[in-house]
């Protein structure tokens, strides 16, 4: 059996900021990075638009306190007022300690860090690289790691985590190039697997987005905090789904229906095409379900919107967007100098995830902690971001937590020794998943399967929910689950199996779909991202309260955590 003294799950900017902190903290801790793509290639990579804090360079009459209110108003008054003072008052500190390791921020003509503007901030606060932000800052954290001595397992997939009456031992890994399967135990465990994107058909995520880490956590006993809020981007490129960031309108692009109109004036007369996300998203849907979208040909009555860059000219959209421009060049054909894109409502992130105190501790209840389980990034919860999620917070949320966190294992493992473990079992149990896969000769393909399931999500718990089609969608993932047990593989070996990792990524996709659904259902309510047609208003008396989904094969539970008030009264939202 392998050891280290920590194991983080993950290579994106949660994993490794926090990977780079234990380090600094104390450089003779034995720390593992274990990811199933190489870290370089996590979803972080593809971050545009950028990271806010408030440095003032642009905007003298910012302060962390507008942030923290921006943040706050922003989740539909779900957030944690005490994780979101964390998350803004620390803010200009990471982005200098980024700098410093050498992170190629854009700049001001007298050299300090450029800001932009960015959906639901009052102020212009969002730092940028172009619009290839994380692309920019991973990139260094990576050659951090390496400088750090960071161990890095990159193609290894983490098929389980092992957790013992409520303490995390370890872990099964699968080494993607010859199959081999090895149990590595630890002192302390960090997840770090980003989001789930992939659960519907149509998203900005990449293939990877898979939720593992979610569905680890919940086959372990662990609960799932907030699932149903699930962020829908306004500008996915139609048809693919793909980014368009919102630096774009941050930039000053606007929003067209097919007469030609800028419709947020109906939605957000104030913030117009800077609304937060739940709301534009909600405003596209609404004007193509009114007939105002627009088809290929420019008639009315289609699948999309248009943003319209023309007015910004070649020169701004090529030095502030050109990554943008690109893409829907590439994808679609489109030259946003001379062209509208065609855009429209796109997966995007989760706000929900696995629940954690502000030290990135992984809670087993409301009131109680499990031992050696720690989370940040995309995949935990610890509550930034409530009910929905602004522009820019996210990659902000990766570096203070992961280095918050990285700091907090540190302390953590001093005088712990490595658990008692048994292995075999657990090495049984894998091997036994994947011979069962290969044995089958006959069945259901694995695309098949996902795309049904895919379908099913969209489909039944998008951006407008009710009761009547949630209870549709869950009933029918019952059946698909059943199918499940029918899959077969074509590929058998064991060199670069990639259809055996898609096998065991859909079971994930599954687990968190399911919990999407059955926390959306209990949630009676419209805040945020959770739009319920039969629910239409936010229900402060009866639902200002955080969701804890716990997964079991025979259904799932549902309970609630009280949500952290301690600055801002809840008030109506209004843009
Ligand atoms: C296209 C796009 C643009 C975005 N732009 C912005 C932006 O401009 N600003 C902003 O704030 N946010 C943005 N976001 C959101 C933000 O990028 C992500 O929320 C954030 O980068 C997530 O980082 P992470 O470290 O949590 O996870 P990720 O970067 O997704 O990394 C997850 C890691 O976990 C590993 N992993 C997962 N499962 C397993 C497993 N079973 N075994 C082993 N390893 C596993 C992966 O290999 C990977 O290394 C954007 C997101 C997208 C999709």
């Amino acid at each position: 059996m392998r050891e280290h003294d920590i194991i983080i799950i993950g290579g994106g900017l949660a994993g490794s900021r926090a990977a780079v902190e234990i380090k600094r903290t104390n450089p003779n801790l034995d720390v593992a990075i274990v990811a199933k793509t190489h870290p370089i290639r996590s979803h972080s990579v593809a971050a545009q638009g950028g990271i806010a804090a408030v440095l003032k360079n642009v905007d003298p009459e910012d302060s962390w306190e507008s942030h923290a209110f921006d943040t706050v108003k922003g989740s539909d008054y779900l957030a944690d007022q005490d994780a979101v003072e964390i998350l803004t008052k620390e803010a200009p500190n990471v982005i200098i300690d980024l700098e410093h390791m050498g992170v190629l921020f854009s700049r001001l003509e007298d050299g300090r860090i450029a800001q932009r503007a960015f959906g639901g901030h009052a102020h212009k606060r969002t730092c940028y690289a172009a619009d290839k932000t994380g692309h920019a800052i991973l990139h260094e954290l990576v050659n951090n790691l390496r400088r750090y001595g960071v161990e890095i397992y990159d193609e290894w997939y983490v098929m389980q985590l092992i957790q013992e009456e409520g303490s995390a031992k370890g872990i099964v890994m699968y080494r993607i190039e010859d199959g081999a399967i090895e149990i590595v135990r630890a002192k302390a465990i960090m997840l770090a697997t980003g989001g789930y994107g992939r659960v519907f058909n149509t998203t900005s995520n990449d293939y990877a987005s898979t939720g593992d880490g979610l569905a680890m956590a919940a086959a372990a006993g662990i609960p799932l905090e907030d699932m149903e809020f699930v962020q829908f981007h306004p500008t996915g490129l139609y048809p693919v789904g793909v980014l368009i960031s919102e630096a774009v309108r941050g930039e000053g692009a606007y929003l067209r229906n097919a007469n030609g109109d800028r419709f947020m004036e109906n939605y957000a007369p104030n913030q117009m095409e800077l609304a937060p996300r739940d709301i534009t998203s909600r405003a596209i849907n609404l004007e193509i379900r009114a007939g105002r979208g627009v088809n290929s040909d420019g008639s009315a009555g289609g699948p999309f919107v248009h943003l319209d860059l023309r007015h910004m000219g070649k020169e701004k959209i090529m030095s502030r967007v050109p990554f943008c421009w690109e893409e829907a060049h590439r994808l679609v054909g489109v030259d946003a100098v001379h062209e509208p894109m065609p855009v429209r409502p796109t997966a995007h992130y989760s706000m929900g995830g696995i629940p954690v105190n502000t030290d990135g501790r992984v809670r087993l209840s409301a009131d109680s902690l499990t031992e050696g389980l720690f989370a940040a990034g995309e995949c935990a919860c610890v509550s930034v971001h409530g009910g929905n999620r602004l522009g820019s917070n996210s990659l902000l949320e990766c570096v203070v937590y992961g280095r918050r966190v990285g700091a907090a294992i540190a302390r953590y493992v001093e005088n712990r020794k490595l658990p008692q473990l048994d292995a075999a079992p657990y090495f049984n149990a894998a091997t036994q998943r994947v011979k069962d896969l290969f044995d089958r000769t006959s069945g259901i393909r694995i695309a098949q399967l996902r795309q049904e399931f895919q379908d099913c999500m969209t489909e039944y718990c998008g951006v407008f929910r009710t009761e009547a089609t949630m209870q549709e969608g869950l009933a029918k993932i019952q059946q698909l689950k059943a199918k499940y047990d029918r899959i077969y593989l074509d590929d058998k070996g064991d060199c670069w199996n990639t259809e055996l990792i898609e096998a065991i990524e859909l079971q994930s996709l599954m687990v968190v779909g399911e919990m999407i659904l059955a926390s959306a259902i209990n949630r009676k309510e419209s805040r945020g991202a959770h739009s319920r047609e039969d629910y239409p208003q936010r229900d402060d008396a009866n639902f200002l309260k955080h969701t804890l989904a716990y997964y079991s094969a025979a259904g799932i539970d549902v309970n609630w955590m009280p949500v952290v008030i301690d600055r801002f009264e809840p008030k109506e939202r209004k843009y």
